[in-house]
């Protein structure tokens, strides 16, 4: 019977717990109607089961002040923010406090005189909110991006919390030789790091590996990149539904990580699943 083991560092991370938490606490209070603008986390399991909830996901600052508006982990604009205070609702601010910390690194380059640069997914709702907090800031996703930026003299780069440090140091090397002052705020979250480097290590020594989490979820995807770079028979799956028993016959070592969007019960489902279908597969053999 082949060996199923989970990544020392996988799912659910700080963050994504925090919001999750604060949701759960609102729904409990039960005095308002609870929204949440944007989907909570990139998982549709958990975003279904929290509409199962009564909680309703919003694409804007709502009108109804008697609501609680959640603002998810990867934070919002300032003039959005203002804007869900002003009409007078509850908000629940679960933005992470790594988000956090990246936009006021972008606002303090700002204010002290440098032009910011953020190495993130242009257009993601984390970049698009730390690029609000320094005017005239823009994003790029590699060093080739920066091709056509006029660059100032004082650069100051900030980067989206679930970058790569490859990709960091990439875009440093190719900006240091262009200003006279460049300085740098490593503002990548360890979570993501750390859940990267255990399922590199994990991916080596599999058969097979089995990526759970959102197809919408960027740091999900960037692990099964990396998962696939070392174990050709790399799948990501959303749900234990999607799981088929022949990827299991004849392996020795199975490997299970997940993303920073999914909680512990959704990794535990997929191990259970796993073992049933090796169970099945045994049967058929026998
Ligand atoms: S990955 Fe890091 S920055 Fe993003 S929500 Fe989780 S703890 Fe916060």
């Amino acid at each position: 019977m082949a060996v199923i083991r989970v990544a020392d560092q996988a799912g659910a991370c700080y963050g994504v717990e925090r919001a999750l938490d604060l949701v759960h606490a609102a729904i409990e209070d039960g005095t308002r109607p609870v929204r949440t603008l944007g989907p909570l986390i990139h998982n549709p399991q958990v975003v279904r089961e929290l509409e199962d909830e009564g909680v309703r996901v919003v694409d804007e600052v709502p009108t109804d002040a008697t609501c609680s508006l959640v603002i998810r982990s990867h934070g919002v604009t300032p003039e959005v923010m203002d804007e869900a205070r002003e009409r007078g609702m509850e908000v629940i601010d679960a933005t992470c406090p790594y988000v956090k910390k990246a936009q006021h690194a972008a606002e303090r380059l700002h204010s002290a005189g440098y032009q910011v640069i953020v190495v993130g997914e242009s257009g993601h709702p984390e970049v698009e909110g730390i690029l609000a907090h320094a005017p005239r800031s823009f994003a790029i996703s590699s060093a080739s991006d920066l091709a056509g930026h006029a660059l100032a003299k004082r650069v100051g780069i900030v980067v989206q919390t679930t970058q790569s440090l490859a990709v960091l140091e990439e875009v440093v090397s190719a900006v240091v030789g262009r200003v006279d002052e460049l300085r740098v705020m490593n503002t990548i979250c360890s979570a993501t790091t750390e859940r990267q480097r255990a399922a590199a290590d994990l991916a080596r020594d599999s058969d097979v590996m089995i990526v759970i989490g959102g197809r919408n979820s960027a740091n999900t995807t960037r692990l099964a990149k990396i998962c696939s770079q070392s174990c050709s028979m790399t799948h990501h799956i959303e749900s234990p539904t999607e799981l088929e028993a022949d990827w299991f016959m004849d392996v020795d070592a199975i490997g299970v990580t997940a993303g920073a969007s999914t909680p512990a019960s959704q990794i535990e489902g997929v191990v259970s699943a796993i073992s049933s279908l090796m169970g099945e597969a045994g049967d058929e053999q026998r």
